[in-house]
């Protein structure tokens, strides 16, 4: 008998077959589900973790596939996971956005491990593979909220939290770049270098010497 991961993979590479991602690169919707749940076996989640990452989307996205069904081939357990994750889509959208914040941080150690690898996924394609017509604005607002709903998830791992905020930065700065001034970019690269910073544990005044230090330079070198 095949385990549980891969009758969970196989189980919604099947659902979400024929389905691609908004992006420009109109990428196969299930490199999304493999990252998702390569992510989660990375942060060492359990096996029904891994299995509910596979399966996170199977519920919203792939009508009739419900709860139920679910808990009756791969466990109440897989099934509730998935459960926490799947959004009422009979709610406006603007809605739905506003309770994933409201809902954060009531999920379980396991759902806000798949939910901090499904918005890993969801951020860096923003800079990969952005939604055709997205502003500026636009995508910087879906990273905004992306951040909003991980920091009200109940604290897992921190690896996984670098990871989550390092892709951050990387869609922010992509965003600017592609569509933002020089100055805009610019200005991005030394907030994301002085959040870097900080991050690491380095203090205010440490970083505020560093950049100094650092422009002071490069204009030199300017000259
Ligand atoms: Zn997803």
């Amino acid at each position: 008998m095949l385990d549980l991961i891969t009758r969970a993979e196989r189980f919604a590479r099947l659902r979400h077959a024929d389905q691609f991602r908004k992006g420009k690169t109109k990428e196969p919707y299930t490199v999304h589900l493999e990252e998702v749940a390569s992510l989660v076996k990375k942060w060492r989640g359990s096996n029904e973790t891994i299995a509910a990452a596979w399966l996170h989307d199977t519920v919203e996205d792939c009508p009739p596939t419900s709860i139920e069904e679910l808990k009756l081939q791969f466990g109440t357990k897989v099934a509730g996971y998935v459960e926490e994750l799947t959004d009422d889509k009979s709610l406006e959208k603007e809605k739905r956005k506003l309770l994933q914040i409201s809902n954060a941080s009531k999920k379980t150690p396991e759902a806000a491990l798949i939910k901090l690898a499904d918005k890993s996924s969801n951020v860096l394609s923003i800079a990969n593979s952005p939604p055709l017509g997205w502003s500026l604005q636009r995508r910087l607002e879906y990273i905004k909220w992306a951040r909003t709903v991980v920091g009200e998830l109940p604290r897992v791992i921190s690896l996984a939290y670098n990871e989550f905020e390092n892709r951050c930065d990387i869609a922010e700065l992509q965003s600017y770049i592609e569509l933002g001034s020089l100055r805009q970019a610019q200005n991005a690269s030394l907030t994301i270098m002085e959040r870097k910073a900080l991050r690491a544990g380095a203090s205010q005044e440490q970083t505020d010497k560093f950049l100094r230090n650092l422009l002071q330079d490069s204009f030199k070198l300017d000259k």
